[in-house]
C-alpha cells in the first residue's frame, strides 16, 4: 500500500456500517484533499457508489457540499458520509476516473399506475376549485383492465406483440415497447402493434397544469409539492413579454420574493421517464420534453414536460425561451435529493428575477 496515493474507499454495502469501516481519520484526509473540481465518490442510499465532482467550496468537515453527478449531470448536496445523518454522502476520491459508478435500475415503468381522473390545476382558479369538483369518486365502477400482461417476453417465432399501455403519443414512423427498451426503431412486436394504435386525445385545458393519466403512483405528493411550493413562487400568465399570444411564467407578484440566483426550486410536474431521450425526441414536440444530461443519444432517459395523448401538461411546459438577444435569466436543470436516485426536474435562477419578471431559459433540449 501506497500511503502517498489518493485515498479511495472501497465500496460500502448500504446494509454494513459505513461509519465502522471508515475511519475519522481516512475521512479527514478524503476531506483535505476535496476542492472545486475534485472527482469524489459518493455513496447513495440506494447502496450505489456513484462518480461527482465538487461544485462549490466548504468550510468545514460537516459542510454541505455541493456536487454535480459525472454521469447525468445530476446537482446533489451532501456531506462527508461518515457525518451524515441521512445514509448517502461523499466516500472517497475518485483517483483514476474511471472509479465509481454503476447503473441497474430498469424498473418496468409500467408497473404501479393507477387508475385515473383528470385534474387540472392553477393557481388563479384553485381557489374556486375547492368547493366543486368531487364527481370522480362516486362513480368507481370502472372495470378492472388488468390486462393479461405477459410475465415473460414469448419466445421463439410467436405472432407476440405488446399491449399499448403507456405508449402515449406516437409519430409515424417511430416505435418503442418495453421489450426493445423503447428504443425508437422499436422491435417486430411493437412494430406490428403499431399498426393497429390510435393515441388518446384528452382534453387539455392551455394556460393550466394537468398531470398524465393515469396518474402517477406519487400523484399525491406531486400535487402537495405543486400546491405548496410552485405554485406559490410562479404564475402562469397569458401574453407574456415575449410571446403576446402564449404563456409564460413569472415569479409571484403575491408572494413578493424574488427568485435568488442559484436557487434551485423543483417542478413536481414534470415526470422522469426511464426511457432513453431518443424515444422523447422521436415520438414527442420538440418543447415537450428536455433529455437528462447532455445527449439526446444518452440512454439516460428524460423529462416529460407535455404529453398530449397522457393529458400530461408541467408548469415548466410554459416557460418561455430567451431571444432576439435576450439573456436566459433561469435554466432547466436537476436536483438529487436523499430517499431515491430519479433525478428531479427544477427551474434553476441565473440571476435574481423579480416578482412579476418572466423566466427566460436557453432552450435546447438537454439539463447539461
Ligand atoms: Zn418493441
Amino acid at each position: 500500500m501506497n500511503a502517498s496515493k489518493d485515498i479511495v474507499v472501497p465500496p460500502v454495502k448500504k446494509t454494513t456500517s459505513a461509519v465502522a469501516s471508515i475511519p475519522i481519520t481516512s475521512m479527514d484526509d478524503v476531506f483535505a484533499k476535496i476542492k472545486v473540481g475534485t472527482k469524489v465518490s459518493v455513496l447513495w442510499d440506494d447502496g450505489i457508489i456513484y462518480e461527482a465532482t465538487v461544485e462549490a467550496h466548504h468550510k468545514t468537515i460537516t459542510a454541505n457540499i455541493q456536487i454535480i453527478f459525472t454521469n447525468d449531470g445530476c446537482h446533489s448536496i451532501v456531506k462527508m458520509s461518515n457525518q451524515s445523518i441521512k445514509g448517502y454522502g461523499i466516500v472517497g476520491i475518485v483517483s483514476d476516473g474511471s472509479a465509481t459508478k454503476s447503473t441497474k435500475r430498469l424498473h418496468d415503468e409500467a408497473a404501479s399506475l393507477e387508475a385515473s381522473s383528470t385534474s387540472v390545476f392553477s393557481k388563479s382558479s384553485s381557489k374556486s376549485q375547492k368547493k366543486k369538483k368531487k364527481k370522480t369518486t362516486a362513480s368507481t365502477t370502472q372495470s378492472t383492465t388488468t390486462t393479461t400482461t405477459t410475465s415473460i417476453w414469448p419466445g421463439s417465432g410467436s405472432n407476440w406483440i405488446p399491449t399499448h399501455t403507456n405508449w402515449g403519443t406516437r409519430s409515424k414512423n417511430n416505435f418503442g415497447c418495453g421489450k426493445c427498451r423503447w428504443r425508437p426503431k422499436g422491435c417486430r412486436g411493437c412494430i406490428a402493434s403499431a399498426e393497429s394504435y390510435v393515441a388518446a386525445t384528452p382534453l387539455m385545458v392551455r394556460g393550466m397544469i394537468q398531470f398524465p393519466i393515469p396518474l402517477l403512483k406519487d400523484y399525491n405528493e406531486r400535487k402537495e409539492l405543486l400546491t405548496t411550493v410552485l405554485l406559490p413562487r410562479f404564475d402562469i400568465i397569458n401574453g407574456p413579454q415575449q410571446c403576446s399570444n402564449g404563456y409564460g411564467i413569472i415569479v409571484s407578484s403575491a408572494g413578493g420574493r424574488p427568485f435568488l440566483q442559484g436557487e434551485c426550486i423543483i417542478d413536481s410536474s414534470v415526470v422522469y421517464m426511464q426511457r432513453p431521450a431518443a424515444y422523447g425526441k422521436a415520438h414527442l414536440g420538440e418543447y415537450d420534453y428536455v433529455a437528462l444530461g447532455s445527449s439526446i443519444s444518452a440512454s439516460s432517459g428524460y423529462f416529460q414536460l407535455r404529453e398530449l395523448a397522457l393529458g400530461h401538461c408541467a408548469l415548466s411546459y410554459y416557460v418561455n425561451e430567451a431571444r432576439n438577444g435576450q439573456m436566459p435569466n433561469a435554466e432547466f436543470s436537476t436536483v438529487r435529493t436523499g430517499g431515491s436516485f430519479e433525478p428531479k426536474f427544477c427551474l434553476r435562477a441565473l440571476v435574481d428575477i423579480c416578482p412579476g419578471e418572466e423566466l427566460l431559459v436557453h432552450y435546447n433540449n438537454s439539463t447539461a
